[in-house]
């Protein structure tokens, strides 16, 4: 294991997820011996090859896998992405810090994802369902209700995961198997709520964190300035929500690029100029900014809510916001989260922000698994729940840490340290708990 921290390897989010853990791990003196290898390394990966027939009758043969991290706390849970570049590397990443992320939000689930080696970009509906529909049957019983519950995530959607359960359910007739995906169409079992859960997540975290007066010059997210980098589900619902929490939205990008307005942008309007021009670019009265511009605004709230890697070792010096938002999954850097850690700039990490997510898919589940469709404001409600349940656990404990060690090289853990540490015990106390090895 490398514990250096360079802006060369910072990038990998493989490495990323390692250097993340491992600084958890410096603030925790009492593990089991041995036992870090179990939690790091992934429980299963299933690898699949499959042919289906393209519109034109040709064969193509597709690359698809599954990677389970750990399901001590409960069966598998993670999304699936169709993408060219995706890789086991990248997937088995992504799986653990779905194990951290249940963890820390509490939900009774382990981590996993999947992805198929494909360019959705360039694939009609009917291939999309082919591919769907031979991956599921080749992972067979890898998925299921009860060992590991597929999800959406890049370049699959409620559509995807129709076609999962149907496929699944065929194969496994005379049982309710509504339970095997989440992020299903509503008529299908999806949850109310879903949609709008990582953004609503990302509200109610930021306003709990805020409630521990911990951030530097901020208490409240009313007339507080956010900058949001993506628009997409977890961008445009947080701008959303953060403008009616009372924000004023500053700045807003998409991959084309971005607006500013200091008088605080309107939501309705960007989103019509968005579906009209296919940009936020252009936006009548506001400055067109770079996707670089809007990571260094002048703001008290930055949500990145796009791609990982965005601050780095090159740019992290430059953000100017109290307090930093990570809607999306992996966008600081370990070599950007110590640059704005020394700058006093508060970080609340992407397994606590954007877990709103898998919390909603934990209620579609459970409704599910008792043929049940809760009320939106019953969803909305439990979901606060976890969020400070999630967000108050991250601060205690980071106040613990401080209280009980005091490190020769001055070291404070972080909000993303402190996080980790939470979900690092809860997973290490189920497994001791169950004996699960002897
Ligand atoms: P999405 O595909 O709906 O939206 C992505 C947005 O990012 C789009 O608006 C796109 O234009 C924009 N974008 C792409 N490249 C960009 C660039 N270079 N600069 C600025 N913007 C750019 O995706 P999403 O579901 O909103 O997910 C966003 C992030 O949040 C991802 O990291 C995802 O893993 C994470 N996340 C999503 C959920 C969820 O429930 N959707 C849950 C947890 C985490």
């Amino acid at each position: 294991m490398n514990n250096v921290i360079t802006p060369d390897t910072d990038l990998d989010l493989y490495v990323v997820a390692q250097q993340q853990f491992e600084r958890a791990l410096s603030w925790i003196d009492d593990l089991k011996a041995g036992l870090v290898e179990y939690l790091i390394t992934p429980k299963r990966t299933v690898h699949v090859r499959f042919s289906v027939i393209m519109d034109d009758d040709s064969v193509r043969t597709f690359h698809g896998f599954r990677v389970l991290h750990n399901r001590s706390r409960g069966p598998g849970k993670g999304g699936i992405r169709y993408h060219p570049d995706v890789t086991e590397h990248e997937v088995a990443a992504l799986a653990a810090l779905m194990t951290w992320k249940t963890a820390i939000v509490d939900v009774p689930f382990g981590g996993a994802k999947g992805g198929v080696v494909c360019n959705p970009k360039e694939l009609s509906r009917a291939e999309l369902r082919r591919i769907t529909r031979r991956f599921v049957i080749e992972l067979g019983d890898a998925i299921g209700p009860h060992t590991d519950i597929p999800a959406p995530d890049v370049y699959t959607d409620q559509q995807t995961m129709a076609w999962i359960y149907d496929t699944f359910d065929v194969f496994h007739p005379g049982q309710n198997n509504r339970a095997v995906v989440t992020g299903k169409p509503l008529e299908l079992g999806g949850s109310l709520g879903r949609e709008a859960a990582t953004g609503r997540g990302c509200l109610d975290a930021t306003r709990r964190l805020l409630g521990h007066s911990i951030v530097k010059d901020l208490r409240a997210i009313d007339g507080a300035r956010v900058a949001i980098q993506g628009l997409g589900n977890v961008g445009a619902t947080a701008m959303r929500l953060f403008h009616e929490a009372g924000a004023r939205i500053v700045c807003v990008s998409d991959s084309k690029g971005g607006v500013a307005d200091d008088a605080g942008l309107q939501p309705q309007q960007v989103m019509a100029h968005k579906a009209e021009n296919g940009s936020v670019v252009g936006l009548p009265e506001t400055v067109t900014i770079t996707n670089e511009d809007l990571l260094a605004y002048d703001c008290d709230i930055l949500i990145p809510a796009a791609l990982e890697s965005q601050i780095r070792a090159d740019n992290a010096a430059d953000v100017r916001a109290r307090l930093v938002v990570e809607g999306a999954n992996g966008p600081i850097t370990p070599a950007a989260d110590a640059i704005l850690q020394d700058r006093g700039i508060t970080v609340l990490p992407d397994i606590v922000a954007n877990g709103g997510g898998v919390v909603v898919s934990y209620f579609e589940w459970v409704q599910n698994l008792e043929n049940q469709q809760w009320q939106l404001d019953k969803v909305e409600e439990r979901l606060k729940f976890r969020m400070n349940a999630a967000v108050d656990a991250t601060v205690t404990q980071q106040k613990l840490i401080r209280q009980k060690i005091q490190r020769d090289d001055g070291a404070e853990p972080t909000l993303r340290d402190a996080a980790l540490v939470v979900a690092i015990r809860r997973l290490s106390d189920v497994i001791l708990q169950r004996d699960i090895w002897m």
